[in-house]
Order: structure tokens, then sequence, then C-alpha cells
């Protein structure tokens, strides 16, 4: 009986671990650089008291105080209201060699009815294709919370192009419409943004 107790409990550790195992593979640690666009005496796009540089500089401020994932580890391009040149972010990224790195913006458009969240990706970028599928995740995810979401579109800038990683610009939203521009200043939709990118990142494989 004693025996058979003993080979009882051998196979439940067995099956314990059966099932650890596959966990430990999700765990691993994922790098992301997390770029907040303009700062300093660049202020982006400026519409009545507010700015681009502070509404992406809440956000991320939003990341850094909301994740407390252990295997997400975080490196911001800028933390506190600075100009930084783009070669000096994309020299700061490719030092770094993160699974993404996501530029956050904010947008502007001469039509004020324009509004919603895009994600830009470069089709010049070697991580092209890895990029577009990150960006098709963060797109689908937030099309989920009810955010107003455009297509994945296609635009050379300089953090997509130059990054050595996959990389994805993503702009919030347009100051230039009303609905947009109270939704980018309120604080919980701000919160929102934030947990919603820290799930994406989780995600990353
Ligand atoms: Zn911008």
């Amino acid at each position: 009986m004693k025996k058979l107790i003993k080979s009882f409990l051998i196979l439940i550790a067995f099956t314990s671990f059966a099932f650890i195992s596959p966990k430990n593979k999700v765990l691993k640690q994922i790098n992301v650089v997390i770029d907040a666009g303009h700062g300093g005496e660049d202020f982006g796009i400026t519409q009545d008291d507010l700015s681009e540089k502070q509404i992406v500089e809440q956000v991320i401020t939003k990341i850094k105080a909301f994740s407390k994932n252990k295997n997400i580890v975080f490196h911001f391009t800028r933390s506190t209201d600075k100009f930084i040149p783009l070669q000096d972010r994309t020299d700061f990224i490719n030092t770094i060699k993160p699974d993404l790195v996501l530029s956050i913006h904010v947008n502007a458009s001469k039509n004020n009815t324009t509004s919603g969240m895009e994600f830009y990706v470069s089709k010049e970028s070697t991580n092209y294709e890895k990029s577009n599928t990150i960006a098709e995740n963060f797109q689908t995810k937030f099309l989920n919370s009810n955010f107003k979401v455009a297509e994945i579109k296609n635009a050379n800038f300089f953090i997509l192009k130059n990054s050595e990683v996959p990389a994805v610009i993503m702009e919030l939203g347009y100051l230039t419409n009303e609905i947009d521009k109270k939704n980018l200043s309120n604080n919980n939709e701000q919160n929102q943004i934030a947990k919603k990118i820290i799930e994406c990142i989780a995600e990353l494989k």
C-alpha cells in the first residue's frame, strides 16, 4: 500500500511538471523601448493649451506606473520633457536591440472630423513583417476595447526606417478633433491606453 501511495505521489509530481514546463516557455523576458515623441522645445502638435509632447509623456508615465509584469523590461528614450534628436533615439534603440520599439505620438489634420488611433510601420524596415504583425495585434486589441482604430499605414518615418528591430509608431488620436482631444487629455482614457499597451506587449512572442 505504501508503495502504491509512493507511486501515486511520483505520478502527481510528474503531472505537475508537465503543466509547469509549457508555462515556463511563455515567461520569456520581453525588452521594449517606448519612445515618447518630441520633448523640450519640440512641442509636436499643439491645440489650445494641449501639446503632443505633454500627452505622450503622461501616457508613458502611466505605462511605467502600471507595469507590474516582471517579464517585461521597459526602456524609455525620454522620461522627462527633454528634446532628443531622432538619431540619438535610434542609436539608443539599436544599442538595446529590444523585441519592439513603440513610438508614441499624437496626430493632427486640417479636417477636424478626422479622428481615431493609427498605427504605422515601414516597408523599408528590415523587420517589416514582424512590425506589421505586431501592429495588427495592437490594432485588434484596441478595436476590441471600443477604440476607433484606422487600418495600419505604411510610412518611412525615421524611427521606423532606422531601428534595426521591429518598430511601430502609434498615433493615439487627433488633437484637431474635439472628441479625440477630450479623450487624449482625460486621465481615465490615458489609463486605459497605457494598460492596453502593456497588455499588447505582454503578448509579444
Ligand atoms: Zn509626433
